[in-house]
């Protein structure tokens, strides 16, 4: 009872250590997953933070540039002076800037930018005739004209910048650096495109720098995005914007950094485009993706992730198998998006915690040994108990291997059946025992085995050399986890000595130790069928003590036992293992000789009857009492149906020798066919 609840309470044990370790696991797991996390969206917030730095430059740069075009345009006296206006068409005549005139079709300098010296300069182009001297046209010319300086001071501070412009409502402008390959017409189209439309007062009340949605530079530098500002001239009239174009790519620095991890970052402008991604970086789209293209580029159903451009800034998000955080880009309509993969976050933490993991699976290595030990504990007492029972049993009981028939266990009742007291050293006795039943054992087959009890066909021996009869039951049994059988032997040896009594009792003529008659003839039938079935020759012999009722007359009954004993013993000693021999009754005797036929019976009888004519036999008073016998043979035909056939003719043929005179040996002929006809007729006659 103690052991039992003890179990049960170790389990519980076993079952609150493992459980708790694998809790202590968990936790730790899940919270180096949010230290991973919150790690990523530390890197995610400072990479925001720096795309906010690095776009508020742009803007104050745009603001320069807006300071210095309305503080020039506010000059009331600004006109430029004739050295200044000849420089000013001297440069326009020069390669690296360009005038378009007159009117419609562009004209160019064939010199292009071949002069090195002025390929620094913002690159000049207008529409039409060249306006007339203190125009308002000339005026605005004069003065974006001196902006180039501040053009390209904006342009050199901004890494991110590609060009940087003045672009007139008025039909002109001026841009830095000039392209090479591009000659910078200006167009009416111009004034269609994003950067013009971006920076229009009638979209830009407050006069802020705004950025353009993202599109294809023609110019070859991927997706960019148009900073423009308006600029006012004095009176407060809308002149023209200044712009800078923003190349995109240049944000990928702030999107691949090692401590986002395993974390994609992307940027994301009002239109729900993604201005910025990894897999953007140096690749020429005309267009910016979709948050749905991205979506489904990660196999999140479209839709999904709309969360992203509404959702509060620095909350964590839950998008399907992702988790997301947003951060604003100050200044910017822009937002800075950070993406996990579930899976690979819980992955990517269970990596990091092999010393955790190590120390569960240490924990529990040692639980299952703990438990291995209780439980071969345990085995080890129920073998023993099982053991002692078996050895304090009083039935003699062995167990033994299936596999090898070794004899496992042999109990002490067991071994005191073949310890006699004071018999050999106990291991010489043991040995021999676990010999003798391993091949008892070993001789029965399986079925004897488990079903009976079943008497062993020979004896084995006690240490003193007697011999020990067993009666053998076994179980099949499983024994220190291997099949064995469990055999339960029974001591039978008195019992066997007793039957064996009884049966000699029962077959044996007491006065001569001969078959009976009874037993004789059985033993006869037997012997004949097997002759008839090997085809096999036999013969029997019938012999009759000559003139014994003289015998017993002359000497008395004793002495006629004494013949009778005499004669039985003599015929012993001239007959082979295999003959039969028993008392047919009175004074009468048979032989049967198996094998044997009529000419071998004759040489046979005749030693008989020689062996019995000398013998002695002494009477009462000392002196020998002749004894003689006249003996009958005859020798099995294959129609001899019965023994009483043969036997009919041994006794016709013992007559013949009591006829010719007694002490001799005669043979009854083998019957033919027609013979035994003729018999059979005669025999039908006397009947009848
Ligand atoms: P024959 O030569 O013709 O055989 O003469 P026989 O005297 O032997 O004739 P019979 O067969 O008539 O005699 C048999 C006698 O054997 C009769 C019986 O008293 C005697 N006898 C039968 N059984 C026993 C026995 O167990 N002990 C003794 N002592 N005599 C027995
Ligand atoms: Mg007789
Ligand atoms: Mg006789």
């Amino acid at each position: 009872m103690f052991k039992s609840v003890s179990a049960r309470w170790l389990w519980v044990a076993y079952l609150a250590v493992a459980a708790s370790a694998l809790g202590a696991f968990e936790a730790a797991w899940s919270s180096r997953q949010d230290q991973l996390w919150r790690g990523m969206v530390d890197a995610g917030r400072d990479a925001a933070r720096e795309v906010s730095l690095s776009t508020r430059s742009a803007r104050d740069a745009v603001y320069m540039l807006q300071g210095v075009a309305n503080g020039l345009f506010r000059q009331p006296g600004i006109q430029m002076s004739e050295a200044r206006r000849s420089q000013m068409v001297q440069r326009l005549d020069l390669p690296g800037t360009f005038v378009l005139m007159p009117n419609a079709q562009a004209v160019h300098r064939e010199t292009r930018l071949n002069n090195s010296i002025y390929r620094d300069w913002p690159a000049f182009s207008l529409v039409g005739a060249m306006p007339a001297r203190g125009s308002d046209l000339a005026r605005e010319i004069e003065i974006s004209l001196s902006l180039s300086p501040a053009l390209i001071r904006a342009k050199t501070t901004q890494a991110a910048a590609v060009a940087v412009y003045y672009l007139s409502g008025q039909g002109f402008h001026l841009v830095y650096p000039p392209a090479q390959d591009d000659l910078q017409l200006f167009t009416t189209d111009m004034l269609q495109g994003v950067a013009y439309r971006s920076g229009l007062v009638a979209s830009n009340p407050g006069r802020l720098p705004a950025w353009s949605a993202a599109y294809d530079d023609p110019k070859g530098n991927g997706l960019i995005s148009t900073l423009a500002v308006p600029i006012d001239d004095a009176d407060g009239h809308y002149r023209g914007v200044a712009a800078m174009d923003f190349q995109l790519d240049n944000l990928s620095q702030y999107l691949r950094r090692p401590a986002l991890g395993i974390a994609t970052a992307f940027i994301l402008n009002e239109d729900e485009r993604v201005i910025a991604h990894p897999t953007l970086v140096g690749v020429s789209t005309p267009q910016a993706p979709t948050l749905d293209d991205v979506a489904q580029s990660r196999g999140a159903a479209p839709g999904r992730w709309a969360l992203l451009s509404t959702a509060p800034a620095n909350n964590r998000l839950h998008l399907g198998a992702e988790e997301a955080a947003v951060f604003d880009i100050e200044a910017t309509p822009w937002r800075y998006v950070l993406m996990v993969d579930r899976a690979e976050l819980r992955l990517t933490a269970l990596r990091g915690m092999w010393v955790e993991g190590c120390g569960v699976v240490v924990l529990l290595c040692l639980l299952a040994y703990a438990e291995s030990r209780r439980r071969h504990a345990v085995v080890e007492l129920r073998r023993k108990a099982a053991e002692e029972v078996l050895q304090a049993a009083p039935a003699p009981v062995a167990v033994m291997r299936q596999s090898d028939m070794s004899i496992l266990v042999a109990n002490e009742a067991l071994m005191h059946l073949f310890d006699a007291p004071a018999h050999g050293d106990p291991e010489t006795v043991a040995e021999s025992a676990h010999r003798q039943l391993r091949e008892l054992i070993q001789s029965l087959t399986e079925q004897t085995l488990s079903n009976v009890d079943t008497m062993a066909n020979r004896p084995l021996l006690r240490a003193d050399g007697s011999p020990l009869w067993l009666l053998v039951r076994c179980v099949p049994v499983v024994h220190e986890e291997e099949p064995a059988w469990l055999c339960s032997l029974t001591d039978v040896s008195a019992l066997k000595q007793t039957r064996d009594q009884l049966e000699a009792l029962a077959t044996t003529d007491p006065l001569t130790g001969a078959l009976n008659r009874r037993a004789v003839s059985e033993a006869a039938q037997a012997e004949l069928r097997r002759a008839r079935r090997h085809g096999k020759p036999i013969a029997a012999l019938l012999l009759d003590i000559d003139h014994f009722k003289r015998v017993n007359d002359t000497h008395g009954h004793q002495a006629g036992d004494r013949v009778l004993q005499q004669v039985a013993a003599a015929c012993g000693t001239q007959l082979r293992e295999i003959d039969r021999f028993g008392r047919w009754g009175g004074e009468e005797f048979i032989v049967l000789l198996p094998e044997t036929d009529l000419d071998g019976a004759l040489v046979v009888a005749e030693r008989v009857r020689e062996a019995i004519a000398s013998s002695n036999v002494a009477g009462d008073d000392g002196l020998p009492i002749p004894v003689t016998t006249s003996i009958g043979i005859a020798s099995l035909s294959p129609h001899d149906e019965h023994l009483e056939a043969l036997l009919a003719r041994a006794d016709a043929a013992l007559y013949q020798a009591k006829h010719d005179g007694r002490n001799c040996v005669r043979a009854a002929a083998v019957p033919s066919a027609a013979g035994l006809a003729s018999a059979a007729s005669a025999q039908d006659a006397v009947e009848a």
